[in-house]
C-alpha cells in the first residue's frame, strides 16, 4: 500500500517527517575529515596564519572556538534545540512523485523542506546559535550584512528570540527594488540601511564619491564589520562561508540521514544551491562525511549561477572575503574581491568568493560544481510550482534545475537513481522575478 505516512523501509512514501526528539544534540563538523587539510587564513599584510586572536574582535568567544574547532562534533545546546524546534525543525523531506511523473523519470527526487522557517529559509539554523552564544556572552547587538533580504530576517528574528538589537546593512538596489524584507526585518525589531549608507567611515568615502552607489555583497560586509568593530558589546554576524556556519548548518543533513535511514534508502546524488556554501554543506556535509569513511558512494552536484561562476570559472586562490579588505584572507575558489555581480534575481548567490571548506572538496572533485544560465532557474521554478505546488526562491530555483538534469539524464540511461535536493527557501517574497519570468523580459545575464 502506498504511505503517505513513512514508516521504515517504505520507500513509497510521500512524506518523511521525524520528532521533535530526533533534532540533532550535535552539529557536524567536516574539517577533521577532509582528504587535505583546511588552509588556514592569512594575515593580508605578512601572509602569516591567523589564529583564533584574530577573530575576537568579530565574534563572541563561542563563535571563535567553534570556527576552529578540530572536533568533528560539537553539542547543541538544549536551549538551542528548543529554538529549532520553534523554527520548525526537524524539517519534512517530501519525495517529489509529481514532478517524477512529469519528467516521466526512473529518478526518484527527495527535497528537504527548509522553507517552512518563519522567514522560509535555511539561514535562521545559524542565525539563532549566534544570537544566542552572543546573548550569554553579554553582547548587546548584532550587525550585519544582507543581499535580497533573507539572511537579514533570519539575523533579526534570532536577534528578537534572544533580546538583541539588530543592526543591518541591506545593499541599496535590493532596499529600494526589494521592500518587503525590509518590513520583514523592521517587524522583529532590526534597524535597516541602506549600504552603502552614512553610518561608517566607508560608507561615507563611497557615497561622497558616487551618490547613487548601488552598493554590493562585499561593501555591505565591509560596513557590518566597521559597525561591529567600532561599538561597544557589538559583534557582527555571518551569513555563510565561515566554518562556523557551516557547522550549525548540519542539522539540515543530519537530520536527512535519518530520514533516509527511515526508507532505507542511500541517495545517488545529493544536490544544493551554492552562494557562499552554507545550505549545500549543512544539506549534503553529514553524507559527505559517511562517502568519506567509504560508507556510500553518494555524489553530490553544487550548482550556482553562470552570471556569478566562483566554482566553474574562478581561481583556487587566497582572497579577501570583503571589498574594502578588511578581512583576512582566505583560500577559496573566487572571482576576485572587487568582482560586481551582475544583478541577477538570485540575491543568496551573487557573493564572489566560496566557503574554503567546499573548495578543498571541490579541488579533491568530491564536490561537482555545474553552474545553470537565470532563465532556465525560472523555468525549473515554474515546473516545480504546477507539480509539487511550491514556488521557491530563486536560490532554491538553481537546485531544483540541477535536480531536474539530473532526472532527465537518469531517464534517457534508464537509471532508477534516488536524487536528493535542499528546498532552501520560499520565493514569496520574489514574485518581482516572477514577474519579469513571466513576461518573457527576464534575461539570463542581469534582470530584465
Ligand atoms: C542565502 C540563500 C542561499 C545561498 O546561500 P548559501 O550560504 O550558499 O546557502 C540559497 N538559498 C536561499 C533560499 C537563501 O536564502
Amino acid at each position: 500500500m502506498q504511505g503517505l505516512q513513512a514508516g521504515r523501509g517504505d520507500d513509497d512514501a510521500v512524506k518523511v517527517t521525524l520528532t521533535v526528539d530526533d533534532i540533532p544534540k550535535a552539529w557536524y563538523s567536516i574539517l577533521p575529515h577532509l582528504p587535505s587539510p583546511l588552509p588556514p587564513p592569512l594575515h593580508p599584510g605578512t601572509r602569516e596564519p591567523l589564529g583564533p586572536e584574530a577573530f575576537a574582535p568579530l565574534f563572541c568567544k563561542e563563535i571563535v572556538r567553534q570556527e576552529f574547532t578540530t572536533n568533528s562534533e560539537e553539542p547543541i545546546p538544549e536551549d538551542l534545540r528548543d529554538a529549532y524546534s520553534r523554527l520548525g525543525r526537524p524539517t519534512p523531506m517530501y519525495r517529489a512523485k509529481r514532478l517524477e511523473a512529469y519528467l516521466k523519470t526512473p529518478a526518484k527526487i527527495y527535497y528537504k523542506r527548509e522553507d517552512l522557517s518563519p522567514v522560509g529559509s535555511h539561514k535562521p539554523n545559524t542565525a539563532v546559535a549566534q544570537a544566542y552564544y552572543s546573548k550569554k556572552e553579554g553582547v548587546e547587538a548584532l550587525t550585519t550584512e544582507t543581499g535580497a533580504g533573507q539572511w537579514g530576517s533570519a539575523v533579526a528574528l534570532a536577534s528578537s528570540m534572544f533580546d538583541l538589537r539588530a543592526k543591518v546593512f541591506m545593499v541599496r538596489v535590493s532596499y529600494d527594488q526589494k521592500p518587503y524584507r525590509k518590513f520583514v526585518m523592521r517587524m522583529y525589531g532590526a534597524e535597516v540601511y541602506p549600504s552603502p549608507s552614512d553610518q561608517t567611515n566607508y560608507g561615507r568615502t563611497l557615497l561622497k564619491n558616487d551618490g547613487d552607489n548601488p552598493g554590493s555583497l562585499g561593501i555591505a560586509i565591509s560596513e557590518a564589520i566597521e559597525a561591529a568593530v567600532t561599538s561597544t558589546n557589538t559583534k557582527y554576524s555571518i551569513g555563510s562561508v565561515a566554518n562556523h556556519v557551516l557547522l550549525h548548518q548540519s542539522v539540515i543533513g543530519l537530520e536527512v540521514i535519518k530520514q533516509f535511514e527511515h526508507l532505507d534508502v542511500v541517495p545517488d546524488v545529493m544536490i544544493g544551491s551554492v552562494g557562499g556554501g552554507s545550505n549545500f554543506a549543512g544539506f549534503a556535509y553529514p553524507m559527505i562525511g559517511q562517502r568519506l569513511k567509504g560508507k556510500v558512494d553518494t555524489r553530490f552536484v553544487a550548482v550556482e549561477p553562470t552570471a556569478v561562476p566562483s566554482m566553474t570559472k574562478g581561481k583556487y586562490e587566497y582572497d579577501f572575503g570583503d571589498t574594502a579588505e578588511m578581512t583576512p584572507l582566505f583560500k577559496m575558489h573566487t572571482l576576485g574581491h572587487a568582482f560586481v555581480p551582475p544583478r541577477i534575481h538570485a540575491g543568496g548567490l551573487r557573493y564572489h568568493g566560496m566557503a574554503p571548506s567546499l573548495s578543498v572538496l571541490l579541488d579533491h572533485g568530491i564536490v561537482e560544481p555545474r553552474a545553470v544560465e537565470q532563465v532556465s532557474t525560472f523555468q525549473a521554478g515554474e515546473i516545480f510550482a504546477k507539480t509539487e505546488g511550491l514556488i521557491a526562491a530563486p536560490e532554491t530555483c538553481h537546485a531544483i534545475r540541477g535536480a531536474i538534469d539530473l532526472a532527465l539524464e537518469a531517464k534517457r540511461t534508464g537509471e532508477e537513481r534516488v536524487i536528493a535536493f535542499n528546498y532552501s527557501g520560499h520565493g514569496l517574497l520574489d514574485l518581482g522575478g516572477y514577474e519579469q519570468y513571466l513576461s518573457g523580459s527576464l534575461r539570463d545575464n542581469g534582470n530584465a
